[in-house]
């Protein structure tokens, strides 16, 4: 590949702390890739790794002018690593997967059959979680579900971010600047004609589980508020219902109090139940009210969603896509091409 032509596929990973899989995960996605009908690139974002991923890239760099790195300056996230990716891609298809090998690289060849057939986003969507905890399969069953019922996109359930989008799709994420990204509801919000490829997902290949509990809690969060104003309006209802209880208890004492002198339940009992009671309620309503705010507060800042500590075999200059759109690596590189590497 030549730095003048663009490769036809691009590949976008992001990686933390997983030194004990990268050189498998290279084999196997090198596998795939001689057997495609054009030239492919890989880019891989190191998000802020604190083992040798760095030092594996650079090798691989040097190996194998097919591999490209972004490394961000610190841990910024998943989401914000594959939006790095994105932001720097030059293929006509473009696939983001996980690294730990739990996305089957080989079905990237049914993914691209799909999108010959004329689809923009082809998405793999999971029929099993081999190995996984029963914790983890339960909570993300429930979650999905919630967000099919709650969003106003239809989001599909059991899909994550592997998937193979067209140029013109990326072209358009690359433009959204919303920082608390949930690129799978981001891509249903998008649109074009879409169709999922099912698969069974693996367990990971080594290492450990690098989405911990908060990172996917608040990954769930995100989709649920980034995508739906319903909980906004629960607390309207929460609310609602509480004043409803509220004028039927007040009834209920007046008549205690002026037919029922010495019933007890007139006393501190009734008084104590009402203060906890809706001194929950309104915590609630607050809480639901601040993850809102709270995001327009992110948003508001402005600051770009990422800084890069270095970059080799990707081209800084801008896209070849043929989109009016501006393009959005000019507006995350501002400040850092002094850092920036050629590979
Ligand atoms: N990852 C990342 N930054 C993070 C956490 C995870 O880039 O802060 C990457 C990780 O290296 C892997 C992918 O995101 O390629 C998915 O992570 P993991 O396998 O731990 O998540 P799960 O499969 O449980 O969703
Ligand atoms: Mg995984």
């Amino acid at each position: 590949m030549t730095e003048s032509t663009s490769p036809k596929y691009s590949f976008v990973i992001p990686i933390y702390n997983e030194e004990a899989t990268l050189l498998e995960l290279y084999r196997q996605v090198c596998a795939v890739i001689n057997q495609l009908d054009g030239e492919a690139e890989l880019i891989f974002v190191n998000d802020g790794s604190r083992d040798r991923s760095l030092a594996l890239l650079r090798q691989l760099h040097q190996q194998d002018p097919r591999i490209c790195y972004l490394s961000l300056a610190r841990n910024f996230g998943h989401q914000i690593a594959v939006t790095a990716g994105l932001n720097f891609v030059r293929g006509q298809a473009v696939v983001v997967m996980d690294a730990d090998l739990q996305d089957p690289p080989e079905l990237v060849i049914e993914l691209i059959a799909q999108w010959q057939q004329g689809y923009d986003v082809v998405y793999a969507q999971r029929s099993a979680r081999h190995k996984e905890g029963w914790f983890k399969r339960m909570t993300a069953f429930v979650f999905y579900r919630i967000l099919k019922r709650l969003a106003d996109v239809d989001i599909p359930t059991d899909t994550g971010d592997f998937c193979l989008m067209d140029r013109r799709v990326v072209d358009i994420l690359n433009t959204m600047p919303e920082r608390n990204r949930y690129i799978r509801g981001l891509r249903s919000w998008i649109g074009f004609a879409q169709t999922a490829v099912p698969f069974e997902r693996n367990p990971r290949y080594a290492g450990d589980v690098k989405y911990t509990f908060s990172k996917s809690w608040s990954l769930a969060l995100n989709g649920l508020v980034s995508f739906s104003r319903v909980p906004l309006r629960l607390s309207t209802y929460i609310g609602l219902l509480s004043a409803a209880l509220s004028l039927l208890m007040m009834l209920l004492v007046l008549y205690w109090r002026i037919f029922v002198p010495h019933s007890p339940l007139a006393g501190l009992t009734v008084i104590i139940m009402a203060i906890f009671f809706f001194g929950a309620v309104q915590l609630i309503s607050i809480g639901i009210l601040g993850e809102y705010i709270g995001r327009i507060y992110e948003e508001v800042k402005g600051r770009p969603l990422y800084t890069l500590a270095e970059v080799a075999g990707c081209l800084p200059e801008p896209s070849t896509s043929q989109s009016a759109t501006p393009d959005p690596r000019s507006l995350r590189l501002n400040g850092h091409d002094r850092l920036l590497r050629r590979g």
